[in-house]
C-alpha cells in the first residue's frame, strides 16, 4: 500500500493507493501550527492506514517548498510548522520505515506520468499555472531533481527576449519574490495574467472574468489574451529548448482556461528550432488530487531508480 500526504499551508490530504495505483482511503486534516503536533499527526494517520489495511504502507509527502539538498532540512514558508526543520529524518525515525519527500509540483508531475494512459512516456513536464508558476520533470519515471534540488524551478527563469515584442511592446518588469526581476512566475500564473491585465488596462479583473469577456469578444481584451497566448507560446519555447519533453501537463487555476491547448502548438512553432516538433499539450487528468498521488508514488521511483 502507498501513502501520500500533500501537506499545505492550511490542510493536509491524506491518500492510501493500492498496487493498481487505485486510491482506497482518503483522509483530509487542518495543517497543525506547530512541528511536535505536525508530527503526531503525521504518524497517527499512518499508524491508523496500517491498522485498518492490515499493512505497513510505504510513506511519501509533497510539500510546497524546497528541500535544502545539503542539510535536508525544508524551505517552506507556508507551511511554517515544518519550515526549517527535518521533516524527512524525523518522520523515518518516529515511524521506522523509510519516508520520501519531495515538492508539490515534482509530486503533480509524477501523479500524471504515473497515469495509465501516459504509461510508456518517457518524458514528461508538469507545469502549474497557479497564484505562480511551478513545474516538475519526469524522465523514465523518476523525478529529475538536480544538484540543488532546484531543477525545474521554471517559474524563476526570465522572460526571453521576444517577449517584449510578444506582449506588443507594452511588457512591464516585475519584480519577483526570488529576489530577482523579469521572473516567468510574475507572468504567466493566473496573479501575473491578471496583473499583466492591471498593467495595460488600470483595471483588476480576476482571470476567470478576463477570460469571459475574451470569449464574448471585447475588442481590447481579445488583443490583450492573444498577446498573453503569444507570450506564454516564447517562454515555453524555452523551457522546450531545455527539457524537449514528449508531453506537457499543465495544471493550477489557467489549465482551465481550454484555448491555450488550441492556441499553443499553433504559436510554438516560431520560438522552437525548425525541425523540433511540437509535444503534446494536456489539461492535468487528476486536479488537485496530483499532489497526493504524486506523493503516494514517490516511493515507485525511488524503488525504480535504485534497482
Ligand atoms: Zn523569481
Amino acid at each position: 500500500m502507498l501513502y501520500g500526504f500533500d501537506i499545505g499551508g492550511t490542510k493536509i490530504e491524506f491518500g492510501a493507493f493500492d498496487a493498481s495505483l487505485r486510491r482506497v482511503r482518503q483522509h483530509r486534516f487542518a495543517t497543525p501550527k506547530d512541528y511536535a503536533s505536525l508530527l503526531d499527526e503525521l504518524c497517527h494517520t499512518v499508524q491508523q492506514a496500517d491498522s485498518e489495511l492490515g499493512c505497513q504502507g510505504s510513506v511519501g509527502l509533497g510539500i510546497p517548498g524546497i528541500i535544502d539538498s545539503i542539510s535536508g532540512s525544508l524551505l517552506a514558508a507556508n507551511v511554517p510548522a515544518a519550515n526549517g526543520r527535518r521533516l524527512q529524518e524525523d518522520l523515518q525515525e518516529r515511524l521506522g520505515r523509510p519516508v520520501f519527500i519531495d515538492n508539490d509540483a515534482n509530486c503533480f508531475a509524477l501523479s500524471e506520468a504515473m497515469d495509465a494512459a501516459n504509461q510508456g512516456v518517457a518524458s514528461v513536464l508538469g507545469v502549474i499555472l497557479g497564484t505562480g508558476v511551478g513545474a516538475g520533470m519526469i524522465f523514465r519515471g523518476q523525478i529529475h531533481n538536480g544538484l540543488n534540488h532546484v531543477a525545474g524551478e521554471l517559474g524563476h527563469m526570465r522572460l526571453p527576449i521576444d517577449a517584449m515584442q510578444a506582449f506588443g511592446g507594452d511588457l512591464p518588469v516585475f519584480a519577483c519574490g526570488c529576489g530577482q526581476r523579469g521572473c516567468i512566475d510574475n507572468y504567466l500564473s493566473g496573479r501575473g495574467f491578471e496583473q499583466l491585465f492591471f498593467h495595460r488596462f488600470s483595471e483588476r479583473l480576476a482571470a476567470q472574468d478576463i477570460i469571459q469577456r475574451y470569449r464574448e469578444g471585447h475588442p481590447s481584451t481579445v488583443v490583450f489574451v492573444e498577446q498573453f497566448f503569444e507570450l506564454t507560446a516564447c517562454c515555453f519555447a524555452g523551457y522546450l529548448a531545455i527539457l524537449d519533453p514528449a508531453l506537457i501537463v499543465l495544471g493550477g487555476g489557467l489549465s482551465n482556461f481550454d484555448e491555450l491547448y488550441r492556441e499553443l502548438p499553433k504559436r510554438l512553432p516560431r520560438y522552437m528550432l525548425k525541425f523540433a516538433r511540437v509535444p503534446r499539450i494536456e489539461k492535468a487528468r487528476h486536479g488537485d488530487a496530483g499532489g497526493v498521488r504524486g506523493a503516494a508514488f514517490l516511493t515507485l521511483g525511488t524503488q525504480a531508480a535504485t534497482a
